[in-house]
């Protein structure tokens, strides 16, 4: 969780700008804010960053994917292609859009595969939403053949996986729109955050309107303004951006320290027999946010998650049984419970979200031990980390042995 290990002068400075004014809302009250701006420094900031044409501040990564679902036109009915390995804001943004999720397998880039799409594609899907996760991105020159040749509609939820990119292009803009999480566990945070981007000015134009109940924000009359669409309140306030601004300022140097730590990780408990990684297709454009460690199968990667436990080992995630980002642990999806009605109900859905066939997933995700890596960590607590897990693992080896 990098971007919270970074919170300083440079955070409390941006902060202090907008509280100097009072100016708390991003738009309007022009003679009052003293030319102080700092949603759109931070949309500014991370277009620069990633390389994009425009960028749009919202209230969270959550509301950033129902963002960019709806600049990309996806609605009600819609079939989307979506990965069951994800944190959850990803299926929940397809459903409120009044879409029906469509889950396809992942593979060992941690993300879906090409071939994963393709035997989900029905005469109705519409869309891809493609997650990059872990901090890593998706093999996108198959990902993109497969979308080309069906004429889908690409969003990408880079929520986990902002600074991160695939032979040079940043996730989140190869699609139709892409979007970026800047809540307490991303490599930058804004308290609570997030940004939807695009290279189209259309779907941007689209996004800034549906993000504040579709007003065109034209003129410096708020009264006066049109509404070209019907929107909600997606809006991001003036003292999250502010820190989302500072921090989205530190995200070179953290990249950089990043992958410092994951490399050594990743050589050292490579020498193990057993050990290995996450596929990552172009790995000069990992964020390296996440060390993700496969091991041949489940019960072994088990058996390692008992002894890291065992001797106290933190810092881990074992996603398979234990946290909130894989289907097996989404009852609530698998047994239609909803607080009131959506699409899914409406219409039925696509799949028997109880029973899906996803053997390759389930072996993946079964043998998945993914580790936060911090920027902050210095050489001693690096070395001493790496060679508890290595001692661990090979533990766990002689006991099964
Ligand atoms: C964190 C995350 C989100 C949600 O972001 P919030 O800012 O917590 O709402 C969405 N998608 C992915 C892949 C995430 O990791």
């Amino acid at each position: 969780m990098p971007g919270t290990e970074y919170f300083g002068a440079e955070e409390r400075k941006e902060i202090n700008d907008v509280l100097e004014t009072g100016i708390l809302f991003r738009y309007n009250h022009d003679a009052q804010r003293n030319n102080i701006w700092k949603a759109r420094e931070f949309e500014a900031e991370v277009a620069k960053l990633v390389g994009a044409k425009y960028a749009h501040a919202v209230s969270s990564g959550s509301t950033a994917v129902s963002c960019a679902l709806a600049a990309a036109g996806i609605g009600a009915g819609d079939e989307v292609i979506v990965p069951p390995f994800t944190y959850i804001a990803s299926v929940e943004a397809v459903i409120f859009a009044g879409a029906l999720p469509v889950f396809a397998e992942i593979d060992e880039t941690l993300c879906l595969s090409a071939e994963g799409i393709r035997n989900a594609i029905t005469p109705k899907t519409k869309a891809v939403l493609l997650v990059h996760m872990c901090g890593q991105m998706a093999n996108m020159d198959e990902i993109m053949a497969v979308v080309n040749e069906h004429n889908l509609v690409l969003v990408e939820d880079a929520g986990q996986a902002m600074a991160a990119s695939y032979k040079g292009v940043s996730t989140g803009l190869w699609g139709k729109t892409g979007c970026y999480s800047f809540d307490f566990f991303k490599i930058a945070t804004a308290g609570e955050g997030g940004v939807m981007v695009t290279n189209d000015e259309t779907a941007y134009k689209l996004a800034d309107n549906f993000a504040d109940h579709g007003h065109d924000h034209i003129g410096n009359n708020r009264g006066m303004e049109n509404h070209p669409v019907l929107g909600f309140n997606f809006r991001i306030s003036e003292l999250h951006a502010a820190v989302g601004l500072a921090q989205t300022r530190r995200v070179p140097a953290i990249r950089e320290a990043n992958n410092k730590h994951k490399k050594f990780m990743m050589e050292e408990l490579g020498k193990i027999p057993g050990v290995s990684f996450a596929t990552i297709p172009d790995p000069s454009g990992d964020s390296a946010t996440f060390l993700n460690i496969l091991m041949p199968d489940t019960q072994s990667a088990q058996a390692v998650v008992a002894a890291l436990n065992k001797n106290g080992v933190g810092g881990f995630n074992y996603w398979f049984t234990n946290m909130y980002h894989f289907i097996n642990q989404w009852d609530h999806i698998k047994e239609g419970r909803v607080a009131a009605k959506t699409n899914v109900q409406l219409l039925g859905a696509p799949q028997d979200y109880a029973n899906l066939n996803i053997p390759k997933t389930q072996e993946t995700i079964g043998r998945l031990i993914s580790f936060g890596i911090r920027a902050s960590w210095t050489d001693a607590e690096l070395a001493e980390l790496t060679s508890k897990i290595a001692a661990s693992i090979k533990e766990s080896q002689t006991v099964t042995a």
